[in-house]
């Protein structure tokens, strides 16, 4: 009994590892058939396969040096050296010198264009302008407005008739500098403001009688070239050289344009403005155009790009 069973399990094992065994081998035909590399013919296959992606891989590694040795030579036409490999250094060099080169041109270019885009009409009349641009020039009624501005310089007159008094906004600017001011400690008043043609006349022509023409014209304005007559200047406090350096004359220099004023006849500014030094003359500008000319560093001549010089 126990001999048939051990012979009929060896068998039913037997038959059962054949099974297995039928299982491997249809698996390995069925992978034959789905080309796997199993016998020789599928190792030819690969051969041919790996042959096949070799060559497009030469082709490109072939133009890729065909395109670095064109680049090469075309380095060499460009540049005189011996190398590829100091032709780019020298090429690569050239380039920056010529880069900083031209940067330094970009910066003088940059700030001409933006110079010029200052000067543009529809921006420049709210702006004012750069020194170095072509100023808006405009007439009405003989005011003349350079880039928005009213002018009243030793080139540029008022009409003999034009009397508008001292303007609102000048006024309450003022107003509230003093008020600034005085909470410094520092107490400004107005010591001349508006001042009509005639007025400007009888008052030129006694600096005149007492100074001559020639020193007059240093530090008084012609009849119609006042900015007093604008009424948009003021003198302040102590119209004479002992200003300058008070404290008032100080806060001024310092707070001005803070409120929308210039000081107009700033010193060391004398030949393009046409008068000496007045610490005590300020110029209302409005605070946006004040404050740019303050930073500027310019006078309003130079800010605006335009002279002071009388025609005759
Ligand atoms: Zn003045």
């Amino acid at each position: 009994m126990t001999k048939i069973f051990q012979i009929e399990t060896f068998s039913t094992f037997q038959v059962y590892n054949n099974e297995n065994v039928c299982e491997k081998g249809d698996f390995n035909m069925q992978r034959n058939n789905y080309g796997r590399p199993a016998g020789p013919s599928g190792r030819k296959r690969r051969v041919k396969k790996r042959r096949r992606t070799i060559r497009p891989r030469a082709i490109v590694l072939g133009v890729v040096i065909l395109i670095i040795v064109a680049i090469a030579i075309g380095w060499k036409s460009l540049s005189q050296s011996s190398t590829v490999e100091e032709d780019q250094t020298d090429q690569q060099s050239v380039g920056q010198s010529e880069q900083s080169d031209s940067s330094v041109d970009e910066d003088v270019q940059q700030s001409e264009p933006s110079a010029d885009g200052n000067a543009q009409p529809s921006e420049t009349a709210v702006d004012g302008a750069a020194s170095d641009s072509e100023p808006d020039i405009e007439v009405v009624d003989g005011l003349t407005y350079v880039n928005g501005i009213l002018i009243a310089n030793k080139s540029y007159s008022l009409p003999a008739d034009y009397n508008p008094g001292v303007l609102p906004e000048a006024q309450s600017a003022f107003d509230e500098m003093a008020e600034g001011a005085a909470k410094d400690g520092i107490k400004l008043y107005i010591a001349s403001g508006f001042r009509s043609y005639d007025y400007q006349a009888g008052l030129y022509q006694r600096y005149v009688e007492r100074d001559g023409a020639e020193m007059a014209d240093t530090y008084s304005a012609r009849p119609g070239h006042s900015e007093h007559q604008t009424g948009l200047a003021f003198d302040l406090n102590e119209i004479s050289d002992a200003f300058a350096g008070t404290p008032e004359a100080e806060w001024l220099a310092e707070h001005a344009h803070e409120y929308g004023f210039i000081i107009r006849y700033p010193a060391d500014k004398e030949d393009i403005t046409g008068y000496s030094y007045e610490p005590w003359h300020v110029r209302y500008l409005g605070k946006e155009i004040a404050e740019k000319v303050y930073e500027s560093g310019l006078c309003l001549e130079e800010y605006l790009g335009i002279d002071s010089v009388y025609a005759d």
